[in-house]
């Protein structure tokens, strides 16, 4: 049967069985359409608010599978989507009807230890990454969850628990190959095509499909010590304690506050369980025992009601809550906000809303920056504002999507009263909107270095074939 898919001006063009049959047969890897066994599983999105049918999902095996799939798309201007971990909140990398080219065939990840050159394909995740680099007590600056994607994470930036120490995911990536609107595989480096390297630390899936990653790894472990003391008691006093004690923390500590309902499951302490908490984690990239001593006031701003911390292998902390994030079960909507450093009164505003959350699968958290990330110039790459405190993350989850409208608007009417403290930029990865629905988007992710961007993206996709992402216009 041929297969209807949505072209970029919004009208449709058919796919031929003939097609279909010689897609088939020159693909390595799957070519899915909606009457394939597997369809329903290959188009699903993490977020459980995301439910669209595209025309055809291409699985690819490889390079020549992903130039391949560009070929097609720029020959019959499809609409297009890339999929890497699928974690995209706003839902990027599932079309509604057009092509999706979905790398999550391609997860291999080779680790050179000598030269600590680490190799990652452009589906994988960042468990994967761990699992290889671990082994020879390295690790690549990823997010906190072990299945979100190494490639939208990178490409977006990527806070987590190292970059204080080691910097963003995008500031450890050294090069790419990339297939580019052209269809053409093309090496990517400080040396070569360098403008393309500037944008794709922190300018999104703008500029062409990444097959693969090089990172530059950092020793690490294998065992950190690892702190989440869980506070009921005295929000706003922890809160402060920790807003203070932040300031003083070497680079080594990476840390973050977090307001959070416990769901009740055995991965978490019986005596938290349907308590709503403040945790006050932090992870020490060093010697654990120095980290022991070092993460020791996180865990005394008050009583805790329970304490989960512990010297634990780096990969075991990294998939801690992934139980928490099962592709599908959340609908999310979430914004986010870089911070000045936050007055009492803004910290008040935090605690209050941090304790007025409108599900109990909805968190608020604030990541600490500075340290490294800090280091880098403004200019040096894409990535937005390095000079924020922390960042605000509303991040609003729930599983009765008949409330929908309702948990979006709480997300927006935090983000709304927490602006005034915050620099004016916002984090693009934590965002639920596009930019085309929200037009103050981009230039709040990118400040000056937006019109740069525009110029790179021009220059390498210049009919904007690649739009499906926090997309910017080509200059
Ligand atoms: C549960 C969860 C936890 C998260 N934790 C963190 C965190 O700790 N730190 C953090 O910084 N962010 C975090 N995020 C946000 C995350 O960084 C973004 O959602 C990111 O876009 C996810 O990347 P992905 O590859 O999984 O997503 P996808 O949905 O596959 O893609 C996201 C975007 O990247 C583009 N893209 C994907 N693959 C490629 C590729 N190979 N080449 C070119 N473009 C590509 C897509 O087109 C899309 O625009 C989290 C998100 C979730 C849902």
């Amino acid at each position: 049967m041929p297969v209807e898919v949505e072209t970029l001006t919004g009208g449709t063009t058919t796919l031929s069985d003939e097609e279909l049959g010689e897609l088939r047969e020159t693909f390595r890897g799957r070519v899915i359409t909606q009457r394939d066994d597997g369809y329903d599983e290959a188009r699903a999105a993490q977020n459980g608010l995301i439910d669209r049918r595209p025309a055809l999902i291409v699985r690819c095996s490889g390079t020549a599978d992903v130039v391949g799939a560009v070929g097609l798309a720029r020959e019959r201007d499809l609409l297009t989507a890339v999929r890497g971990g699928g974690h995209s909140v706003a839902g990027h990398s599932v079309p509604s009807r057009g092509l999706l080219i979905d790398l999550s065939g391609m997860r291999g990840v080779q680790v050179d230890p000598g030269s600590r050159v680490v190799r990652v394909q452009g589906g994988a995740t960042w468990g994967d990454v761990d699992r290889e680099t671990q082994l020879f007590g390295l690790a690549v600056p990823g997010g906190i969850v072990s299945t979100t994607g190494v490639a939208g994470l990178t490409l977006g930036g990527g806070i987590g628990w190292l970059h204080r120490k080691y910097g963003l995911a995008c500031d450890n990536l050294r090069g790419v190959e990339i297939v580019t609107a052209d269809g053409r595989p093309l090496r990517v480096s400080g040396w070569e095509n360098g403008d393309l390297l500037w944008a794709l630390r922190g300018g999104g899936g703008n500029f062409g499909v990444v097959t693969s990653f090089e990172f530059t790894a950092r020793p690490l472990g294998p065992v950190v010590m690892c702190a989440v003391p869980m506070y009921a008691d005295d929000p706003g006093g922890v809160f402060r304690a920790w807003r203070d004690w932040a300031d003083t923390v070497p680079d080594e500590v990476t840390t973050r506050a977090m307001f959070w309902t416990v769901p009740k499951d055995p991965h978490m302490p019986p005596q938290a369980h349907g308590r709503q908490v403040l945790i006050t984690g932090a992870v020490y990239a060093g010697p654990p025992e120095k980290g022991e001593e070092v993460l020791r006031p996180v865990r005394r701003f008050g009583t805790p009601l329970a304490d989960m911390s512990a010297a634990l292998p780096y990969r075991v902390f990294q998939s801690a809550f992934d139980f928490f994030f099962a592709k599908g079960a959340l609908a999310s909507y979430w914004k986010s906000l870089f911070m000045r450093r936050p007055d009492d009164r803004a910290a008040d505003l935090i605690v209050g809303c941090g304790l007025a959350r409108a599900t109990p699968e909805s968190m608020i958290h604030v990541p600490l920056l500075g340290g490294a990330v800090s280091r880098v110039g403004p200019r040096d790459t894409a990535f937005g504002d390095r000079g924020a405190h922390s960042v605000l993350s509303v991040d609003g989850n729930w599983v009765d999507q008949h409330d929908t409208a309702r948990h979006i608007a709480w997300v927006r009417d935090v983000v709304g009263r927490a602006e005034e403290f915050s620099t004016g930029g916002t984090y693009l990865n934590f965002d639920g909107d596009a930019p085309e629905r929200e037009p103050g988007l981009l230039p709040a992710a990118f400040g000056e270095n937006l019109r740069r961007l525009a110029e790179v993206k021009r220059r390498y996709d210049p009919h904007n074939l690649f739009r499906l992402n926090a997309n910017i216009p080509p200059a």
